[in-house]
């Protein structure tokens, strides 16, 4: 628990929110700022700045929860599909994003943009060489004790 942040104190029902699932390991509630009517977050009860931080168990129960709210706003709203997403922006305690997607848009990146919003854009490949490089520049990094 920090007593400096927003979402600590909201999973210490210090805050109110708009609750949707909670049990002891996570809470759901609506974004005050919505991309989409329903778009929740998920959160852990204890204070991890990062998604990578997570206990395996809590993690997975994030993704669970995540699912279970993606079926109910598929329900409620008829769209095709709903995004999940880390950002680790605005608030420094891991909080997972659930939109229902109306528009293929939704949550895009700028980056498949460049042709316009009707269009899905695919970013230059760097080629196989430079994607090879990639990998193993990450295998490397994986392979380092953490
Ligand atoms: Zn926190």
């Amino acid at each position: 628990m920090d007593d400096k942040c927003i979402f600590c104190r909201i999973a210490d029902a210090k805050l109110p929110a708009h609750k949707l699932i909670e049990d002891d390991l996570v809470l759901a509630f609506l974004d005050l700022h919505p991309i989409r009517e329903g778009h929740a977050l998920i959160i852990p009860k204890q204070h991890y700045p990062w998604f990578e931080d997570l206990p395996d168990l809590t993690a997975a129960r994030m993704m669970a929860v995540g699912q279970q709210l993606a079926r109910a706003m598929k329900r409620e709203w008829g769209v095709e599909r709903v995004s999940f997403f880390y950002t680790g922006i605005h608030v420094p305690h891991t909080h997972a994003h659930v939109v229902p997607m109306s528009h293929r848009h939704d949550v895009t990146s700028a980056r498949y943009l460049e042709d316009g919003f009707e269009e899905f854009s695919l970013p230059p490949s760097p080629g196989g060489a430079a994607l090879t490089h990639t990998a193993g520049r990450i295998r490397a990094r994986l392979a380092e004790a953490c």
